[in-house]
């Protein structure tokens, strides 16, 4: 079936704390249906997530209550998962400063708070491998992307280090797009849950 005429993806945002709105409106503008996500049951009717910024200690701490890390945990390895800035420490195989639990499905290892506190908030244009030219990065005490995996393939760089990377179904960014009016990046996302969907048909 040809993209244009298949039913909207449905992609679930987890709604516990975080810019989760921005995200579901985002999501919308890129063609997919929006479901918050607050139960780990909501899972089962998604075929995508989205993690949004955040604390993620707080998500941590939230996550702890009815099994709900470990549904993430299943749901990450099988269907397609964005995490944004405190999303992408999440998916992080390891944490540093300090270190912390997460869903280890992403093979890289991320820093929080790893800008001086001058820099961990601002607005860059930079360079993406995603069509259009430079893309608008907007960046909220943000964590760094210090190392990668083979499989990690880089779609945006800030000083050198990653800040936008796919590793197959998984998407990560230190930036938070939905901040932004450009919607590329959900769009990317948005388009790798119905490539998903088409191979499990
Ligand atoms: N500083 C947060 C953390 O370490 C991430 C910030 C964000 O998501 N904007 O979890």
């Amino acid at each position: 079936m040809a993209a244009e005429t298949q039913n909207p993806p449905r992609i679930g945002v987890l709604a516990i704390q975080g810019d989760y709105d921005a995200h579901a409106s985002a999501l919308r503008d890129a063609g997919a249906e929006a479901i918050l996500v607050r139960k780990p049951e909501e899972l089962a009717s998604i075929d995508g997530l989205i993690i949004p910024g955040g604390e993620s200690t707080t998500f941590l701490k939230f996550l702890a209550r009815d099994r709900f890390l470990d549904a993430l945990q299943s749901f990450v390895r099988q269907k397609p998962t964005f995490g944004t800035c405190a999303g992408c420490i999440l998916l992080a195989k390891e944490v540093r400063n300090p270190s912390q639990e997460s869903l280890a499905v992403l093979n890289a290892t991320v820093e929080r708070n790893a800008y001086g506190r001058q820099l961990d908030s601002a607005i860059i244009q930079a360079p993406t491998q995603l069509e259009g030219g430079p893309l608008e990065m907007v960046y909220i005490r943000a964590p760094r992307i210090i190392k990668t995996g083979p499989e990690v393939e880089v779609l945006a760089e800030r000083d050198g280090f990653p800040t936008l990377v796919r590793q197959k179904n998984i998407l990560a960014a230190t930036f938070h797009p939905e901040l932004s009016t450009d919607r590329r990046v959900h769009r990317f996302f948005v388009d790798l849950v119905r490539s998903q969907q088409n191979q499990s048909r």
